[in-house]
């Protein structure tokens, strides 16, 4: 019998060059389309924060949102929607952050958590750990305590880990 994680990774499609040259796309789709995968997954990922009073989960824009959404769910905790610059409809915070070439900011409301609150950080996947990073000082602008961040997928090669120094990471499945 192949592990769950045996599994999970045959659900996930390589597709190079997308969305530009030179990266190979981790595509979750087809095991995000596969209840019994999805489920587990989920459901993996939860089990890990069942007992650490998580009150709120971050969920990135935008493939972050198909994890956050269930775990929170599965957690009993609320939803925070964290998003590109100029997206939200209320008043907002905002963290930039470098790219490769460039800048991007990410924000959420500016009362969405109170001083205090218990917090994880899900996103669907961690390459160079630029945005985790950058939802996780959101979390620290509101004085939010973030318990983690949750991937479903980690790029290792990558160390998006030492980006995220100081937070605990966890991932289901490593490339
Ligand atoms: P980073 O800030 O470098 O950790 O990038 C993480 C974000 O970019 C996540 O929201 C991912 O959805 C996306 N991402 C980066 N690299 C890949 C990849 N090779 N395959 C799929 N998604 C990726």
């Amino acid at each position: 019998m192949p592990s769950l994680v045996e599994e999970l990774k045959r659900a996930i499609r390589d597709v190079p060059d997308f969305p530009k040259p030179g990266i190979l796309f981790k595509d979750l789709t087809p095991l995000l389309g596969r209840g019994d995968l999805f489920k587990r997954a989920v459901d993996q990922i939860a089990e890990r924060y069942q007992n650490q009073g998580v009150e709120q989960v971050l969920t990135i824009e935008s493939r972050g949102f198909l994890l956050g959404a269930p775990i929170a769910y599965r957690l009993g905790a609320g939803i925070i929607p964290i998003r590109k610059k100029g997206k939200l409809p209320w008043k907002t915070v905002g963290v930039t952050y470098q790219l490769e070439y460039g800048t991007d900011t990410l924000e959420m409301h500016a009362d969405a958590m109170n001083p205090g609150t218990r917090v994880i950080v899900v996103d669907d996947l961690l390459a160079t750990g630029g945005t985790a990073r950058a939802t996780c000082q959101l979390a620290e602008k509101l004085r939010g305590r973030v318990m983690g961040c949750a991937f479903l997928v980690e790029l290792a090669f990558l160390k998006g880990r030492n980006t995220l120094q100081g937070f605990d990471v966890f991932s289901l499945i490593q490339f």
